[in-house]
């Protein structure tokens, strides 16, 4: 059995007060006795404010990016133990927006999908094809390759500690209001499984939860995680709307 994961990606969205006020509201929405995951992605900026509201919650915190090394001359960015010590739990490694605009190569995306998952973080990792890669039908193979690079030299022992999450997320689905039919992601989903089954191993490749993303709302989260590689959700826009996280939540609780 595969515990649903929920999580919301505010982006680079919300004042402290915003992101403090959303997250209470989530907290008291969301029952103490959910089965489902619920993860909560704040700006960097605003994660030891929210860290403030759900500590001592079933609510988890993650970020959005870390960076690989440990510590030094790296201005700008952020280390797993920074991270760790106010309170978060899982990161984002190779979100489209990361990998399209602020143009991440494979090779950074590896090294920090490494420093993530080895240092006790829960890696989520972001693959999807463009909409120009889907229409020249080369989405299999550009997630193949992203799963590749991503996944080259990955601690097994940490995979199967359960640090590695897979999302797919189509970049033309993200922000477009065009979600994927739950058979299209359904069938993705089963495609990235058999190929994590052949660059790990079955039993590895079972154990990863998948999330889909991709203008997820209340209205279609019901119908993908009724599918069986389906495991949860990683949501942008309607993560921000307090009624369409909860109703997500719900629909994962009702799967
Ligand atoms: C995302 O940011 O990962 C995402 C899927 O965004 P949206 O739900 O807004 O499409």
């Amino acid at each position: 059995m595969r515990t649903k994961l929920i999580a919301g990606n505010w982006k680079m969205n919300l004042s402290k007060a915003e992101s403090v006020t959303l997250a209470s509201e989530v907290l008291h929405k969301v029952p103490k006795s959910a089965k489902a995951q619920v993860l909560l992605i704040p700006a960097f900026i605003h994660i030891d404010a929210v860290a403030q509201v759900i500590s001592k919650s079933q609510l988890l915190l993650g970020a959005q990016d870390v960076y690989f090394e440990k510590s030094g001359a790296f201005t700008g960015e952020v280390s797993t133990e920074m991270l760790l010590e106010l309170g978060v739990s899982h990161v984002l490694v190779g979100h489209s927006e990361r990998r399209h605009v602020i143009h991440e190569t494979d090779a950074v995306l590896n090294r920090k999908l490494i420093a993530a998952t080895s240092e006790k973080l829960v890696g989520i990792y972001c693959v999807g094809e463009t909409l120009q890669e889907r229409n020249s039908g080369k989405a299999a193979e550009v997630i193949l390759h992203q799963l590749k690079t991503g996944l080259a030299n990955l601690s097994h022992d940490v995979i199967a500690m359960g640090h590695l999450v897979i999302a797919y997320e189509p970049v033309w689905a993200i922000g477009t209001g065009q979600t994927a039919t739950p058979d299209h992601a359904q069938e993705t989903h089963a495609f990235i499984r058999a190929r994590l089954a052949e660059l790990l191993s079955p039993e590895l490749a079972d154990r990863i939860r998948i999330q889909y993303g991709g203008s997820v709302k209340k209205a279609n989260a019901a119908e993908l995680l009724a599918k069986p590689d389906i495991d949860g959700l990683l949501v942008g826009g309607a993560s921000l709307i307090v009624d369409e996280f909860v109703g997500i939540i719900q629909a994962a609780e009702k799967s």
